[in-house]
């Protein structure tokens, strides 16, 4: 039996076998891999991951499913620690970590930022999101989904949208619809930022006020002569500035 599901915590669990099946060959779980699941809930990924990477560590904020996982799963298969993902020091698991689970909603954009802090150590990451917040991570420049989250995912991650799951594959359905997507670390060779909070603020205050120019939205973060040295208009919205244009942005205006 499932249990009460809590609203407060975001909690949809995956009820429809077929969009399971789905997910557990997208992540393609193999024996030795280190993985964490983030949002366990009743375990229903849980169950079909443990049994291969063993020991599969989880991560749940709800206590009374961090003790139902605890009592079910014997500790060489799942280890459980019970706490906030947000809080959670991915450092501690070994690196080429793969990151998977069926995210919390509510909390899904704060997440994949406080994950994207421990890209080089992460080898994959297979999540289920908002497919509104998938399009949002994998959108290109000059389109509306483009914004921050586009830009500072991008700046760390290759991300493809996987496949769309329905509202009805999940106990209770959420309103939205959602969508598997695959984020994998961009590797050496990499473009990077050479003052990587400059990068994070320009690119914050670009887009907090889309409809001004970049001139006005970054007045107190680039100056004219930074503009010139990038080879950026400062006429242009933030919107159409593709990733590395904002990093050439960020170099310029720290040089
Ligand atoms: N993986 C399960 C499934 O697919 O059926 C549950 C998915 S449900 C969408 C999200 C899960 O994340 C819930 O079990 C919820 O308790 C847990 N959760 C919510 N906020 C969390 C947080 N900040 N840290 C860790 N887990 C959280």
């Amino acid at each position: 039996m499932l249990p009460r599901p809590k609203k407060r915590l975001g909690q949809h669990f995956l009820t429809d076998r077929h969009y399971l099946d789905r997910i557990v060959a997208e992540i393609d779980a193999r024996p030795g891999e280190a993985m964490l699941e983030i949002g366990p809930g009743p375990g229903a990924l849980t169950e079909r991951l443990a049994p291969v990477v063993q020991p599969l560590h989880v991560v749940e904020i709800d206590r009374e499913l961090a003790a139902a996982l605890r009592e079910r799963f014997a500790p060489g298969l799942v280890v459980v620690h019970e706490g906030d993902a947000l809080e959670f020091d991915l450092s501690a698991l070994p690196e080429g970590l793969r990151v998977v689970g069926n995210l919390p909603y509510n909390v899904s954009t704060p997440l994949l930022f406080h994950v994207a802090a421990f890209a080089p150590r992460i080898r994959d990451c297979v999540f289920m999101l908002q497919k509104e917040v998938v399009d949002r991570m994998v959108a290109e420049p000059g389109t509306p989904d483009y914004g921050r989250l586009s830009v500072m995912l991008q700046y760390r991650f290759a991300m493809a949208l996987a496949f769309r799951v329905p509202p009805g594959a999940f106990t209770p359905p959420p309103k939205v619809d959602s969508a598997i997507v695959r984020m994998e670390p961009l590797r050496e060779g990499r473009r990077t930022a050479r003052d990587e909070a400059l990068f994070t603020a320009i690119v914050g205050a670009a887009f907090s006020q889309r409809r001004k120019t970049l001139r006005n939205a970054v007045r107190s973060l680039v100056d004219e002569a930074a503009f010139a040295r990038a080879g950026v208009d400062p006429q242009r919205r933030g919107e159409t500035l593709s990733v590395a244009e904002f990093t050439d942005l960020a170099d310029a205006a720290g040089a």
